[in-house]
């Protein structure tokens, strides 16, 4: 299908359309000094004429001096916060004269619309679908948030200095898992800034349909292919997975491992941004009476002690083996359970640690360190 023209100054007839359609709409926001993924009432919400800055350690909001809509990159928070959210409470019990009465979780929110979503973050979903949506033993919680979900999709011009989609070919331009996608075009320009739009799926063409839009011009798709190629070429870093995956098996043992432990601080920062982390704790709690208790779910992380104890201790004492485990699985073990890689080269985990520690710098310098016997037991 050929895609439409959208003119800048119609992109909130998209997002009136989702609302209109009863949808939870949720996009990036610039709160709080930071982008954040927040209820989106209408498309001046979103993040107009802003950038961002990400290094090592670093993440910086910077004006642009155009006003582009998409033109910032992610921030710490992904979608899984609507999805698979920090915190949940499973269910509530009450004692009564007969016993107890369970309340279970409430119910899903109303189906989203996620708007802006870049194309290393559909990836992270699917991969979450993979994990907690599919399979013998499917998440309640994340299957009722997820079902209906409307995905409206933003193509990446200008990856931040710390995005190796290309690498993990989750991008930079949307392929698969979106409704909508949308590319930017000369957002300098007010009388052209328009977005090419490419429908995925029978929700999109219909959303599209009601628009009522023009066909993009043979010039309009030519712009979009340089804009994919210039976002490849400006990547901030680069990583080879198949190299990776192969040394990570070979270098289980490495003095590596200690010289990582020098720096990280098990902080957890890196899981609690990752995208495709999904890893959870339980707590209980009760009241003082003893009438009241409730079941609660939480992120937790595998950079944590409790995260793998066992009887006589946490199973990964050493720092190095806690920061192996991690990195051994996004880019290794993950293919052994899923099948595919479990890092999208977002990049959150680099700009978010805050001693810069760099997933694509430390297997770069692993492949320099041997697999002799020392460091991370
Ligand atoms: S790698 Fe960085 S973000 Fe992750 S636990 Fe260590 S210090 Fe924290
Ligand atoms: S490991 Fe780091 S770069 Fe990879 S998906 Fe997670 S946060 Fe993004």
């Amino acid at each position: 299908m050929t895609p439409f023209i959208l003119p800048a100054s119609r992109l909130n007839a998209l997002v009136a359309l989702l609302h209109s359609d009863g949808l939870a709409v949720h996009g990036p926001v610039v709160r709080d000094g930071v982008v954040a993924i927040a209820p989106l009432p209408d498309a001046s919400a979103l993040p107009h004429g802003w950038t961002v800055r990400q290094e090592p350690g670093t993440w910086r909001l910077e004006r642009r001096d155009d006003a582009a809509v998409f033109g910032f990159t992610h921030g710490a928070e992904s979608w899984k916060k609507l999805l698979h959210p920090a915190r949940v409470r499973l269910w509530s019990a009450e004692r009564t004269e007969d016993g107890f009465t369970v309340t279970e979780a409430p119910d899903p929110p109303a189906p989203y619309a996620l708007f802006g979503v870049r194309a290393c973050d559909l990836r992270a979903m699917a991969a979450q679908d993979k994990v907690l949506g599919h399979g013998p033993y499917v998440d309640g919680v994340y299957a009722g948030r997820r079902a209906g979900a409307v995905v409206i999709a933003a193509d990446c011009a200008e990856p931040a200095g710390t995005c190796f989609c290309a690498s993990m070919g989750s991008g930079p331009a949307a392929t698969d898992g979106y409704d909508i996608a949308l590319t930017e075009l000369d957002a300098g320009d007010p009388a052209a800034h328009r977005f090419v739009l490419r429908t995925g799926t029978d929700t999109g063409r219909a959303l599209a349909a009601r628009l009522e839009l023009a066909e993009a011009t043979p010039a309009d798709l030519a712009a979009v292919a340089d804009i994919e190629a210039g976002a490849r070429a400006h990547m901030g870093r680069k990583l080879d997975r198949v190299a990776a995956r192969a040394l990570l098996a070979t270098h289980r043992e490495s003095p590596h491992w200690d010289n990582v432990a020098e720096r990280c601080l098990t902080c957890a920062n890196c899981t609690m941004v990752c995208p495709t982390c999904f890893c959870t704790t339980i707590e209980d709690t009760s009241d003082l009476s003893g009438d009241h208790a409730e079941r609660w779910r939480q992120w937790e992380s595998c950079f944590t002690f409790v995260f793998s104890h066992v009887v006589g201790g946490p199973a990964r004492e050493a720092r190095g083996a806690r920061y192996r485990h991690w990195i051994s699985h996004k880019l290794s073990t993950w293919h052994e359970q899923f099948g595919d890689d479990g890092c999208v080269g977002c990049g959150r985990c680099i700009s978010w640690c805050p001693v810069g520690i760099d997933i694509t710098a430390e297997i770069a310098a692993l492949e320099q360190a041997s697999p002799s016997p020392g460091g991370a037991r």
